[in-house]
């Protein structure tokens, strides 16, 4: 699928050994790591990426449900790792989709600023934090759409790693493959 100038892309695999300008990290408010795909970037990227994120949380305490901040990725083969804090999901919380569909448009926006031609971005939120699947994969496709249609930016292309296999076929789904 294509938008604007833009392909989006859907792979089946570990975003750790994917070779893009920046990858996603579902991260935590901490930044201090955890487990999931957050575990597996600390882990194969290195002390440095964690010595960045301690950094960052010395300066602003952290980063907020919704917003990002990015690292360079340590001894990853992508350049930078930029670190969003997916909403945990409950059935009370009506700003969860919002705050979703901010991860991805705040994620997009740094990786603007940094001039990044190529993103990876795992499903956030559909671990440990319980995002219905289905839900989360509309909102992740509709804000990356949102970006793409409305910002001036220099991504060529933008991947959907999906780990697991209902993640893949959700999004094979959605997105027409
Ligand atoms: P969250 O706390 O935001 O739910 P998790 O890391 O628990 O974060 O899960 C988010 C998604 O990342 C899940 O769909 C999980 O299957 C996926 N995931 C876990 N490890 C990896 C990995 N190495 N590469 C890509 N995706 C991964």
């Amino acid at each position: 699928m294509k938008i604007k100038n833009t392909t989006i892309e859907l792979i089946k695999g570990d975003i750790t050994t994917i070779e893009v300008d920046a990858i996603v990290n579902a991260a935590n408010s901490s930044l201090l790591g955890g487990g999931g795909v957050d575990g597996a970037i600390h882990r194969k990227g290195g002390s440095q990426i964690l010595e960045e994120c301690k950094a960052i949380r010395n300066r602003q305490g952290g980063c907020k449900t919704g917003e990002a901040v990015y690292t360079t990725a340590g001894l990853l083969p992508a350049k930078y790792v930029i670190h969003t804090v997916g909403p945990v999901w409950s059935k009370e919380n009506n700003k969860n989709n919002q705050l979703l569909t901010n991860c991805y448009y705040n994620s997009l926006s740094i990786a603007k600023n940094l001039q990044v031609t190529s993103i990876a971005f795992p499903n956030i939120s559909t671990g440990v934090y319980k995002f219905p699947k289905k839900e989360a994969a509309n909102i992740a496709i509709n804000s990356v759409r949102s970006f793409l249609e409305s910002e001036n930016h220099h991504l060529k292309t933008v991947i959907f790693i999906c780990f697991d296999d209902e993640n893949y076929r959700l999004y094979q789904e959605i997105l027409g493959d």
